[in-house]
């Protein structure tokens, strides 16, 4: 079975939709055709300020999700990034072969260390794409699920693991895109341009798979929505009831035009409180779900320390023979 890993940073209390459709749906589906590597990167979740006790709560949170939609941790090996030390460690190696140049040119730094300014932005932000590359190659994964927003970070990977292997000798297997057909990209509600977003949307922006499906209701009654009353799909000329189509579409599982159909000579209030329906009934199981998890804490840690093993078994080979081939010493 070819290898996959991706990872989900733990910076909110609850993963969105976007999180959802984008990416988690297709995790699930991985798990019957690849072997799957599933991480919650704290080390990423720190790169733009953070409070302590909320950060490992909501790596916890975040697990529970992932067990809550459909990760099972007997096909799937799902860790916490920070229980394995290998990522940091080969992070430094690869640091060392990138260019400033190079690294200098990820457009995610830019746009996030604008919005922050870019003196009081860290290092480790702009690093974050190598650490990015380690967490991938340490686990010889054949392919990544990535959503447009992760493209370029995937093709750095890419690079530095035929470099490495060109200076140093074969040591990892060059990660492919795993492209889903129709990756659903979700907007936020709010400004149906941007995508939603855990750490850039406003809250009225994002629909939480943990929110109160009352909450969820009245943010997609106030959706910016388009002029004129027609419900059609065009993401160009009507972003907002475009995106609003494309999670009821994903959701339901009928089809974009099934549902243009369906809503021929109705309004956009008829629509938004259909989805908002559609939407309650998704997320209930999971909360659920997500509640039993976290109910039991000290449970959920042993399953992450197993995933974590697991993780290392792997890992570990792969930084052995990296640190032989730049003429390290083992690591003890
Ligand atoms: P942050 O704002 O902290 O970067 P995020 O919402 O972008 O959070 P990530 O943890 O960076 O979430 O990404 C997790 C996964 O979700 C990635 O595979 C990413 O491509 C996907 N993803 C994030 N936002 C969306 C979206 N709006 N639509 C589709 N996929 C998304
Ligand atoms: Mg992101």
């Amino acid at each position: 079975r070819p290898r996959v890993f991706s990872g989900i940073q733990p910076t909110a209390d609850s993963f969105h939709l976007g999180n959802y459709l984008g990416a988690l749906r297709h995790w699930v589906a991985l798990q019957e055709t690849h072997e799957t590597f599933y991480c919650v990167v704290d080390l990423h979740a720190i790169t733009a300020g953070h409070d302590p006790k909320t950060l490992r709560q909501r790596s916890r949170i975040a697990a529970a999700q992932l067990f809550a939609v459909g990760i099972d941790p007997e096909q799937s090996t799902l860790f916490v990034q920070s229980q394995v030390p290998e990522h940091s460690q080969l992070a430094w190696v690869l640091g060392c072969i990138t260019g400033f140049g190079e690294a200098s040119r990820m457009t995610q730094f830019k746009d996030k260390s604008q919005k922050q300014g870019s003196d009081r932005s860290s290092v480790g932000l702009f690093t974050y794409p190598i650490l990015q590359a380690a967490d991938i190659l340490l686990y010889q994964a054949d392919a990544v699920p990535v959503g447009e927003d992760q493209r370029q970070h995937l093709e750095l990977s890419r690079d530095l693991a035929q470099r490495f292997n060109t200076l140093f000798g074969r040591t990892f297997t060059v990660p492919a895109p795993h492209i889903v057909k129709d990756t659903a990209k979700i907007t936020d509600l709010q400004e149906p341009t941007a995508k939603m977003s855990k750490s850039s949307s406003s809250p009225a922006g994002i629909i939480d798979l943990l929110e109160d499906p009352a909450r969820t209701a009245k943010k997609i009654r106030s959706a910016v929505t388009d002029t004129g009353r027609e419900i059609v799909f065009d993401a160009e000329g009507k972003p907002g009831i475009s995106n609003l189509l494309t999670i009821y579409s994903a959701l339901s599982g009928r089809d974009i035009d099934d549902l243009v159909a369906a809503y021929a000579g109705k309004g956009y209030g008829d629509l938004k409180k259909d989805l908002a329906e559609v939407v309650a009934d998704f997320v209930r199981p999971i909360q659920e779900r997500t509640r039993g998890y976290l109910d039991d804490p000290a449970q959920l840690d042993k399953l992450l320390a197993t995933g974590a093993e697991k993780a290392r078994a792997v890992a570990a080979p792969t930084l052995r023979a990296v640190y032989e081939r730049i003429g390290f010493f083992p690591p003890v």
